[in-house]
């Protein structure tokens, strides 16, 4: 026997007992994202390595040390995206979608970062993202924001997460702030961990974000950003609560809450869920105005929010069993050489007219019995059967799977009615 090969590491199969949860959860994230008014759009998963470390910061974790770089044949240097909103806005720009407009976006699919794996945290993991582009109001901000709470509304987990939310003001206050807190954390130089030394001279402001518990009281008596807001963006952040507050929308203030991208200013917010023993962060977003600029297209106000699936589907599998688990609802039984020829082809007619009906044709053979057992564990509700018997009488036998039920004989346009009253 040869050797098995086997998934990378941190890459997961999604098996088909998984596979109905996944969709479950892709059709509610699709049918709210649309039903605000945005649209799909979808890109590749191979971009040049310049977007990203033009975006997402030559000196964040992504860029750094996360991504899956390599050199194509042509010697160009490639990456698999680490996240959605770069392409985005690339695409956006390239096919002219974002100058002088309005867009509103979204998108779900792979992203890639080698990371350490763990539970929730993977090295190919699905997002879905949203980005409103061309509006520079606090009102947007806080649509992206109501949309991601009926989210978890409509999935059952409102009451698992909670929402963070900050302000990282302008650049321009953001550069004085930082000046501050270099100073602060130069002060206490001796008790940072290797992480936020190194950090200290590339980017200080993720000291913040620091997951390490001995850090946090250092962390808690910094200097506030929020208290060195410029004034517009304290206007657009007094807003955007007063708007949420408005919605019954509650909230906790995050003075740490700095994201790992750079390309973020004014609002960022993140939804941590409350469970323990897992990554906490479900979705994080913010408004990233400078972004469109940055990557050569005109200056275009942006918002936008990405969502990790797979730490939803853990919330949706721990504490929600939902059962979207749909059976299969006929199985058709048929045994003897004339119903093996002609049975296809009744099944197939059977389908022209039932399209939502879910049949399973026994295609594997063996006698009757052998063929009733495989049709008990699919789980369907009938067994349709075609034996000689039913063949000379043109007739199709239905048995009752799941209730005592006496079995009955149908002719073909008998059984499509049948069928039909059952309200499949
Ligand atoms: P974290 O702080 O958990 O590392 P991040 O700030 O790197 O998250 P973003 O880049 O903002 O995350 O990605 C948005 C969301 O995508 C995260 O909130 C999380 O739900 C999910 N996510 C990010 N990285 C991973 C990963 N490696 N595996 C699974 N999900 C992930
Ligand atoms: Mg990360």
């Amino acid at each position: 026997m040869s050797a098995i090969i086997q998934a990378i590491r941190g890459m997961n199969d999604i098996l088909p007992d998984q596979t109905e949860l996944w969709q479950h959860l892709e059709t509610t994230l699709k049918r709210v994202a649309s039903s605000y008014g945005y649209q799909e759009i979808r890109f590749p998963i191979v971009e040049k390595t310049e977007l990203f470390a033009r975006s997402i910061g030559e000196v964040t974790d992504i860029v750094e040390k996360e991504m899956y770089t390599f050199n194509d044949r042509n010697g160009d240097s490639l990456s698999l995206r680490p996240e959605g909103t770069a392409v985005c806005v690339r695409a956006g720009i390239e096919h002219g979608l974002l100058y002088n407009q309005i867009q509103r976006l979204w998108y779900m699919g792979p992203m890639f970062r080698h990371e350490r794996p763990q539970k929730g945290r993977y090295r190919q993991f699905q997002q879905l993202g949203v980005e409103a582009f061309g509006i520079a109001s606090p009102e947007i901000d806080a649509e992206i924001i109501l949309m991601t709470a009926r989210l978890w509304r409509e999935l059952g987990i409102d009451q698992q997460v909670v929402l963070h939310l900050n302000s990282l003001g302008s650049l321009a206050a953001r550069a004085q702030y930082k000046i501050k807190l270099v100073e602060y954390f130069t002060q206490h130089h001796a008790a940072l961990d290797e992480d936020s030394t190194r950090r200290l001279q590339t980017n200080p402001l993720r000291i913040l974000d620091s997951k390490n518990p001995q850090m946090q009281a250092l962390i808690t008596a910094a200097p506030r950003l929020l208290e060195h807001l410029d004034a517009e963006s304290q206007t657009h952040f007094d807003t955007l609560r007063k708007c949420l507050e408005s919605a019954g929308l509650r909230y906790t203030l995050n003075p740490c809450l700095v994201r790992g991208l750079d390309y973020y200013n004014r609002t960022v917010f993140e939804w941590m869920t409350t469970e323990t023993g897992a990554q906490n962060t479900v979705c994080a977003g913010g408004r990233y105005d400078g972004l469109v600029e940055q990557l050569g297209g005109a200056a275009t106000p942006a918002v936008g929010f990405a969502v990790g699936l797979e730490r939803i589907i853990n919330l949706l599998a721990t504490n929600n069993p939902i059962k979207v688990g749909q059976q299969p609802q006929a199985y058709f039984i048929m045994a003897g050489d004339l119903a093996k020829v002609q049975g296809l082809a009744l099944i197939e007619r059977l389908r022209n007219h039932l399209p939502q009906l879910i049949l399973t044709v026994d295609c594997a053979g063996g006698n009757f019995k052998t063929q009733f057992k495989r049709a008990d564990k699919s789980g369907a509700t009938w067994a349709l059967i075609l034996g000689d018997q039913e063949i000379s009488s043109h007739k199709i036998a239905v048995k009752y799977l799941r209730e005592q039920k006496e079995q009955v004989l149908l002719s073909e346009a008998e059984l499509i009615k049948f069928i039909e009253q059952q309200k499949v």
